[in-house]
């Protein structure tokens, strides 16, 4: 089952544990353990000693972390994206029983390897082969990974659909959606409303846009995030791929999904419903709560994060966002609209764009021209497989590096 209803194989099976009861350890895989989210799993993972065990860790490079990670959890297995750092690998396990693999097909097998609960916390398309093995083996997925379901929203949601699979959104503003959402009654839900905090940019002007800095870019001020969603969130492209993570993931059309600008990422998101009530879920920005909210389903469990207290924030502002000054979420929307290759032509030509600003190649303000323009000249046909995704996002990179070359 895909999202939500109450008869869920997780609620049907009443798998537990995380919320302190004496049932038996779950069984946990970290796609992406040493990242962000991958961190913050494994930091709440550490403060329920019983509850859970690792089943698998895997990493693209960040060997040291790996070592450390999965010596910590005791984890079973440790898979390396970049085989150059097999050996490395190999060395730092040695000796503790822990199995080693490398290269992206390792990390794919560890992400299919029968567990209870898979975190899909690989940034980007490369997180896409290993999301879908995760959704075969049929259990729940706490998805993160929102590229896959932007490139390839269809065929997850197929293959969640044909195995069964519990699916849970960890991305703050699906999560929030999700703890508010009536799937009892979708037909009853006006609009979805997502929350953007802005970004470091919110007032610059655009000449002071043009000469941002990549360290300007990636210092957001309200989350502590992996350099290629903050410089998502510095274009606003961050909340363009979640518009359309959010049309996979709800039952409502496209035109029942709104973003509103917030500051303060107080509110996460929002429901309104037909009879005008909103429903909203707030939190201080820490993204502990909602993989807290994943990892205990449909249970809660304690989060160490900082308590909301409202008197203290003052005031919640809302504006609405200015898509002259942000014109990759005006993309993302057109690409939504398209549909086709379009979100896959989106996903790819952004990412080698913001690769291309990181390592200096291109200024802040190209990465949206390099997006349109690679959705102008990129593939435009209808998508009937997976394998038609994963050519797409082939020539829309190969586009995207041309026009990023220097
Ligand atoms: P990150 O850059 O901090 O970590 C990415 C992880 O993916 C690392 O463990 C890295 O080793 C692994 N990885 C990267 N390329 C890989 C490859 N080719 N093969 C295998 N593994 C690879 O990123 P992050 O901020 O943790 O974000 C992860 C995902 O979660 C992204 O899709 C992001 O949009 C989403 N997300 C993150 C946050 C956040 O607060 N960080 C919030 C919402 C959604
Ligand atoms: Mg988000």
């Amino acid at each position: 089952m895909a999202l939500g209803g109450p008869d869920t194989a997780l609620r049907r099976a009443g798998r537990g544990g995380a919320a302190g009861t004496a049932a038996a350890p779950r069984r946990l895989t970290i796609l992406g353990a040493t990242g962000s989210i991958g961190q913050s799993t494994l930091d709440l993972v550490a403060r329920q000693p019983g509850d859970f065990e690792i089943e698998a860790l895997t990493a693209y490079s960040n060997v040291e972390l790996l070592v450390r990670q999965a010596r910590e959890t005791g984890a079973r297995l440790a898979a390396i994206g970049d085989p150059a750092f097999y050996g490395a690998l190999k060395d730092g396990l040695a000796g503790t029983g822990i199995e080693t693999a490398a290269g992206p097909e390792a990390v794919a097998e560890a992400a299919g390897r029968p567990a209870d609960w898979v975190m899909a916390g690989i940034v980007g398309a490369a997180g896409l082969e290993p999301t879908l093995r995760a959704v075969r083996q049929g259990t729940v997925v706490a998805l993160a990974n929102k590229e896959s379901l932007v490139c390839a929203g269809e065929f997850v949601q197929a293959e969640v659909r044909r195995c069964g699979t519990t699916l849970l959104p960890v991305d703050s503003e699906h999560n929030a959606i999700f703890q508010v959402f009536d799937f009892d009654q979708p037909e009853r839900v006006a609009r979805i409303v997502l929350t953007a905090s802005g970004g470091p940019f919110l007032t610059w002007p655009r000449e002071r846009m043009a000469a941002a800095t990549p360290a300007e870019a990636v210092a957001h001020p309200n989350w502590d995030m992996g350099a290629k969603i903050s410089v998502d969130s510095a274009t606003l492209m961050n909340k363009g791929l979640e518009v359309i993570e959010a049309w996979h993931l709800f039952p409502v059309e496209r035109e029942q999904i709104a973003v509103v600008v917030h500051p303060q990422s107080v509110v996460h998101s929002m429901v309104d419903y037909v009879d005008g009530s909103t429903l909203a879920q707030m939190g201080t920005p820490d993204m502990r709560t909602p993989i807290a909210y994943t990892l205990a389903w449909p249970k809660r469990m304690a989060a160490p994060t900082d308590r909301l207290d409202l008197a203290a924030a003052g005031t919640l502002s809302f504006e609405a966002p200015d898509l002259e000054r942000f014109p990759a979420l005006g993309l993302a929307f057109s690409a939504l609209e398209a549909g086709g290759a379009a979100p896959a032509v989106l996903n790819a030509a952004n990412e080698v764009a913001v690769a291309a600003f990181l390592d200096g190649a291109i200024a802040f303000l190209e990465i949206a021209g390099v997006v349109e323009e690679t959705l102008s000249r990129g593939p435009q046909h209808p998508i009937g497989s997976l394998d038609d995704v994963l050519a797409v996002d082939r020539t829309a990179r190969r586009i995207a590096q041309e026009l990023t070359k220097r």
